[in-house]
């Protein structure tokens, strides 16, 4: 899916932001060395992640989070507000006229959550809110966008939370029919 050269980079940040802590193993990967990087894979072009932009970006998780489990568009326009970010026709590098969100002086922590909350609002409305998903595997509290053409997803990843539940079930079926080992 395509949701225009500016959404196009951000509309996986809530998800990289959201799924920074992960909830199976307790362990929460946010550093300003992988905050500068999401944000900067996105286009922010300001100072490096500080130790207080890596908590006040911890605190966006909770709220990111709401939308993708309870859809809630008002959800995603209120961060998007709050970041106090407006659209600016902007030309650079080359680039004719083109919308950028933009404060002067914006923090990261703001540039992070006004992006982040414009790109789940660019995926719902060209794809719906039905591609918001947390996680179907067995204690995942992963997030994700589903991009792909027939949102057949239902993972954070196939590798992981779909084989974990592959291979439950391929144990489910040997404890309850043991003649039927082996033919699966
Ligand atoms: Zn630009
Ligand atoms: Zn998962």
């Amino acid at each position: 899916m395509r949701f225009g050269d500016y959404a196009d980079p951000v509309v996986t940040l809530a998800e990289d932001v959201v799924n920074s802590y992960r909830h199976s193993v307790g362990v929460d990967d946010l550093s300003p060395a992988l905050l500068t990087s999401l944000a900067r894979a996105r286009g922010w072009s300001g100072a490096d992640a500080s130790d207080a932009d890596v908590s006040a970006v911890r605190s966006l998780r909770e709220p990111l989070r709401t939308v993708f489990e309870t859809h809630s568009v008002f959800a995603a326009n209120a961060l998007v507000a709050s970041s106090g970010l407006v659209p600016e026709l902007v030309r650079h590098d080359g680039v004719p006229w083109h919308l950028h969100l933009t404060r002067p002086g914006v923090s990261l922590p703001a540039w992070v959550a006004g992006h982040a909350a414009f790109g789940l609002l660019a995926v719902i409305e060209q794809g719906g809110v039905s591609r918001l998903h947390r996680c179907s595997g067995p204690d995942c509290f992963a997030v994700f966008v589903d991009l792909s053409r027939n949102q057949s997803r239902v993972f954070c990843s196939p590798a992981v939370c779909g084989n974990r539940v592959h291979v439950k079930a391929h144990r489910a079926r040997k404890g309850v029919s043991p003649r039927s080992r082996g033919s699966a």
